[in-house]
C-alpha cells in the first residue's frame, strides 16, 4: 500500500484496484503508442474500437452470456434507468412490478409513476426501516418485468438468491453489487449499474439487455413510442456499439481494466464472490461479537457490500467517524438520510483495509 493512499470505505465514487489505478497512470500520457492520452484519441478509432470490444467480452465471459444480452454504456447513471425502463417498456394499459427495498427502489418506483405508468409494488420492507429483504412475494403473471434493487446501498440490505417470478423478467439496479458474484442470468431481462461504485468511475452506466427486451421495446417504438428522443431509446445504443454520439471513454475504459482485474488477478466471479464473503464474514463476525456495535440489517438480508452499523449513541458515532479518518480510515459515515456508520467493502476492498479497521474498532470501543 502507497504511503499516501488512506484505507476507503467510501460509498461510491469508491476505492479501484490499486492494480488498475496504477495500469491507468503508467499508459496516461502515451495510450498504447498512440502519442495520445486515453482521454484525447477518437472514440472512433481503432484503438478505441477494442477497448469497448474486449470490455464487452470480458462482460459476457464473467457473466456466462451470449449474443442474446447486449452489452451497452449509457450516460446519465443508474437513475436515468429508472425514467428509461418504464418509458422504453411499457405501453399503454401494460403494468411492472416493483419491489421498495429502500432508497433507491423508492426513486425508481416515484419515476415509473411520474411517467404515469401502471406499476404495482408486489413488496416493499419499509414497515421495518427497511432492514431486510422481503419473502413469499406474489408477483403479477401479466407484468412486462419485475423490478428490484439487487444491493441496497444506503439500508445496507441485499438479495442473496433472487425470486421466482413466474417467468417473468427481473430487471435489477446492480448499482453496489454488479460483477460481485456469479449469475442467474436467465432470470433476468436486464440488470444496469452506475459504475462508480464497483466497475469503474463516475459517468458511465452499464447496460445488459436481453434481446426480449429489446424486441419488447422496438415493438412499442413503431407506435405510441415513435417521438421517443434517440438518445432514450435502447436501440439507440445497441445498434451502434454505444456509440449513437461520444461515450464516455474514459470511464469505459476504466471499467474494462477493472473487469481485466477480475478476470486475470482474482480469477473470475466465483472467486469474487468468495473472498467478498470472507471479507464481510469477518466484519459481522466482530460486530456480532462485540456489545459497542450494532449492525442494522437483519441477518439474512445483510449486505456483502454495504455494512451499516450503529454505535450506542449519535455523539460516539460522530468521534468515531473523526478518529478514523485521523487514522486514515475514510468514508465511513452513514448516508445522511439514515445516519449512523457504513462500511462500503466493494470488489476492491482489500483483506487488508478490513483488518485495519476492526482493529481501529476494537481500540475505540476499548476506549470507552
Ligand atoms: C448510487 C446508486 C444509484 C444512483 O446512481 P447514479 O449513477 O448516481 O444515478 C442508484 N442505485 C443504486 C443501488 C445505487 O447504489
Amino acid at each position: 500500500m502507497s504511503e499516501t493512499r488512506i484505507f476507503n470505505f467510501n460509498a461510491g465514487p469508491s476505492a479501484l484496484p490499486l492494480t488498475v489505478l496504477k495500469e491507468i497512470q503508467a499508459s496516461f500520457l502515451d495510450f498504447k503508442g498512440s502519442g495520445m492520452s486515453v482521454t484525447e484519441i477518437s472514440h472512433r478509432s481503432g484503438v478505441f474500437d477494442e477497448v469497448i470490444n474486449d470490455t464487452v467480452a470480458r462482460t459476457r465471459r464473467l457473466l456466462n452470456i451470449d449474443e442474446k444480452y447486449h452489452v451497452l454504456f449509457l450516460q446519465g447513471g443508474a437513475s436515468l434507468q429508472f425514467a428509461m425502463i418504464p418509458m422504453n417498456f411499457l405501453g399503454e394499459g401494460a403494468t411492472a412490478d416493483y419491489v421498495n427495498t429502500g432508497t433507491w427502489s423508492t426513486k425508481a418506483i416515484k419515476e415509473a409513476k411520474l411517467l404515469e405508468k401502471k406499476i404495482s409494488v408486489v413488496a416493499s420492507s419499509e414497515d421495518k426501516n427497511f432492514s431486510y429483504i422481503p419473502k413469499n412475494i406474489e408477483f403479477n403473471k401479466d407484468a412486462k418485468y419485475v423490478h428490484i434493487t439487487s444491493n441496497n446501498t444506503i439500508k445496507g440490505t441485499q438479495w442473496h438468491s433472487f425470486p421466482d417470478t413466474n417467468g417473468v423478467p427481473i430487471v435489477s439496479d446492480m448499482s453496489s453489487d454488479i460483477f460481485s458474484r456469479p449469475l442467474e442470468m436467465e432470470k433476468f431481462g436486464m440488470i444496469y449499474a452506475g459504475a462508480q461504485k464497483n466497475i469503474g468511475p463516475a459517468g458511465v452506466c452499464m447496460v445488459i439487455l436481453h434481446d426480449d427486451m429489446l424486441k419488447l421495446s422496438e415493438e412499442l417504438l413503431q407506435g405510441e413510442n415513435k417521438t421517443l428522443p434517440n438518445m432514450l431509446r435502447y436501440n439507440t445504443y445497441s445498434s451502434q456499439n454505444s456509440m449513437y454520439n461520444t461515450p464516455n471513454c474514459f470511464g469505459i475504459y476504466v471499467t474494462q481494466l477493472v473487469l481485466k482485474w477480475i478476470e486475470e488477478e482474482i480469477g473470475g466471479l466465483t472467486k469474487m464472490e468468495a473472498r467478498n464473503k470472507e471479507k464481510g464474514q469477518m466484519l459481522y463476525d466482530f460486530i456480532d461479537g462485540s456489545n459497542f456495535y450494532r449492525a442494522t440489517a437483519e441477518k439474512d438480508s445483510r449486505s456483502l457490500m454495504n455494512v451499516t452499523f450503529r454505535l450506542p449513541t449519535e455523539d460516539l458515532e460522530k468521534e468515531f467517524i473523526g478518529q478514523a479518518t485521523k487514522n486514515r480510515l475514510g468514508g465511513l459515515k452513514g448516508h445522511r438520510s439514515v445516519g449512523g456508520c457504513r462500511a462500503s467493502i466493494y470488489n476492491a476492498t482489500t483483506m487488508e483495509a478490513i483488518e485495519a479497521l476492526i482493529k481501529f474498532m476494537k481500540s475505540f470501543a476499548s476506549g470507552k
